[in-house]
């Protein structure tokens, strides 16, 4: 049975941490691939200005060329309105036919999760990967659910990358260097198309 990690998110831009937890993930779990799906409206993010999806889209594409286990995944795009993990991944059970699927969080993003719609039932149908990101303790976030809700919840203790999109963003309306901070050809995307001025 093929085991396959999905990796939500904004990627606003897609940074060198995302596909740094990708990795780990895959290696840590033996998934065969890794979806990145980038959301269309996100949900928590109402009220911030999020880069056009065409955007990000473009930014991951540069980013995931020739990486053979790593994949844009366009579901949420496509059905467009507010994304929710629950139904994303509901979509992608049907697809991919039995298949094991491993929904990764930074435990940044694990915090929240009650505040994600049907997030009992997500946590029952769907094996969760949580890393630790510089800031949120993994015991702090495996706190903010029931113990009958972490079963199939893995928490991840590597060493994780310091980065995040909000300070690639500040960095780049600040005229700063983003360089090594996140892909080149993403990198060169920004500048290009004067993002985040
Ligand atoms: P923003 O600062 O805009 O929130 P972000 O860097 O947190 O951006 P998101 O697109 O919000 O990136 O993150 C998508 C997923 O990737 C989340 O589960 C988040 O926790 C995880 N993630 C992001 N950056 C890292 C990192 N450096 N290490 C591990 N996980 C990360
Ligand atoms: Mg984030």
């Amino acid at each position: 049975m093929s085991k396959i990690g999905v990796l939500g998110g904004t990627f606003d831009p897609l940074h060198y941490g995302h596909l740094r937890a990708a990795e780990v993930a895959r290696d840590a779990l033996s998934l065969d691939r890794v979806l990145f799906v980038p959301a269309a409206n996100p949900p928590h993010k109402q009220g911030v200005t999020v880069t056009d999806v065409g955007a990000r889209v473009d930014m991951l594409e540069l980013g995931l060329a020739g990486e053979a286990e790593f994949e844009l995944c366009r579901a949420e795009i496509e059905r467009g309105g507010p994304s929710y993990t629950i139904e994303t991944l509901d979509e992608l059970k049907r697809q991919e036919r039995g298949a094991e699927l491993w929904f990764i969080t930074g435990s940044d993003a694990f915090l929240e999760i009650r505040t994600w719609r049907d997030w009992e039932a997500l946590l029952t149908r769907y094996s969760f990967a949580v890393h630790e990101r510089p800031g949120v303790g993994i015991d702090a976030a495996a706190a903010v659910v029931p113990e009958s809700y972490r079963e199939r919840v893995v928490f991840l203790t590597r060493e994780m990358l310091n980065i995040s999109s909000t300070e690639i963003r500040r960095l780049a309306r600040a005229k700063r260097s983003i360089r090594f901070l996140v892909p080149q050809a993403v990198d060169d995307y920004v500048r290009r198309n004067h993002l985040y001025q």
